[in-house]
């Protein structure tokens, strides 16, 4: 059998991090000298493999629409070419990329695994080999062609991962799915969970590339006591979409009616207001109690059981291809990708 190639789209992080005066840092060229010491990755058992490197190769924090785009570049550019990618990620924003990307990459039928490190590749401990070599058996493997991410033992769709863990090796979870696999002493999948989103029907038709543009997005998360007038000033007709991070099932507090004022009048001007919940696991359900019925009245759609990340990278992409605005809301409400539990 002809041997499985992987491209590895490096776009930063620790991974590929050395220490400098200010803290870590990304620095050309590292990564492919560090991945020329692992001495696994010319195993007859690994897939052949090729790199290539974002200018500049960026903190993850710093990454934008315009890095997602560029990672959608890379993938369509070399689709044919390989059986699967690998993008090399900071941890701190790979989920949102990681979902981003599971919606840009519309008919997607080839594995592409986000993966990084908490500690870099250069220092002892490096969880970065491991995330790499099964990241890469993934995308060769071609059981799970959708956008994923895997961290540890954790095999997860991308638009349903959270980073939870600043400090530790297991960093990802997905609280509101199981995951697709478990890399334990084998890789095992969880085909129940894969075969749902291959139900879809996603991966029929060629692959298209939905470029993202940059949208306004404002997210507020409830606490108590807000005084919701704060506000009032940032988020009028220049909003495209604002997500608000309610208590529990989607609950607001009812004392202040600058919080319903101000919704109405950004759906007015044509804002997108989506509800999702602070709790990392559940589902919004708008209207189970009274405070938290004015959100719907006052227009807003429910975010039901999607990630924070999912509801941002969703709404930017719906955005990006200037769907009406109705539209939008309906299918901010309806599972694309698998992001959202019906
Ligand atoms: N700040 C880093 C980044 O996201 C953290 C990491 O990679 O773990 O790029």
């Amino acid at each position: 059998m002809e041997k499985k190639k992987i491209l590895i789209i490096h776009t930063g992080g620790t991974i590929g991090m050395v220490p400098t005066e200010n803290g870590f840092a990304p620095k050309p060229g590292v990564l492919l000298e560090e991945l020329k010491n692992i001495r696994d990755l010319s195993s007859p058992d690994m897939p052949g493999w090729d790199l290539i490197e974002f200018e500049p190769l960026l903190d993850s924090t710093n990454i934008r629409y315009e890095q997602w785009n560029s990672i959608a570049d890379a993938i369509a550019l070399y689709y044919d070419k390989y059986d699967g990618f690998v993008v090399l990620h900071g941890t701190d924003t790979l989920a949102y990329s990681a979902s981003a990307l599971s919606f840009m990459l519309e008919g997607l039928d080839k594995p592409v695994v986000f993966t990084g490190a908490q500690i870099p590749l250069c220092q002892l401990r490096s969880d970065g080999r491991d995330n790499l070599i099964t990241s890469m058996m993934i995308a060769a493997d071609g059981v799970i062609r959708e956008v994923s991410l895997c961290f540890g033992d954790s095999i997860l769709r991308g638009n349903r991962a959270i980073k939870y863990s600043a400090d530790g090796m297991m960093a990802f979870t997905s609280p509101n799915f199981n995951r697709l696999g478990d890399a334990g002493i084998t890789i095992e999948y969880n085909h129940a969970s894969i075969n749902e989103y291959e139900k879809t029907g996603l991966h029929s038709g060629p692959l298209n590339i939905v470029k993202l543009k940059e949208s306004r997005i404002a997210v507020i998360k409830i606490v108590p006591g807000i005084q919701f007038d704060i506000f009032e000033p940032i988020m009028l007709e220049s909003l495209d979409g604002l997500v608000l991070e309610t208590f529990g099932k989607g609950n607001i507090p009812d004392y202040d009616p600058a919080l319903s004022r101000l919704i109405s009048e950004a759906s007015r001007y044509g804002t997108i207001v989506v509800v999702c919940t602070q709790c990392p696991a559940g589902t919004v359900s708008l209207g189970t109690y009274k405070a938290g019925s004015a959100l719907v009245e006052a227009g807003a759609v429910s975010g039901g059981n999607m990630t924070t990340e999912a509801v941002i990278t969703k709404l930017t992409y719906l955005l990006s291809k200037g769907l009406p605005k109705e539209e939008i809301r309906r299918l901010m409400q309806d599972d694309l990708r698998g992001e959202l539990t019906k």
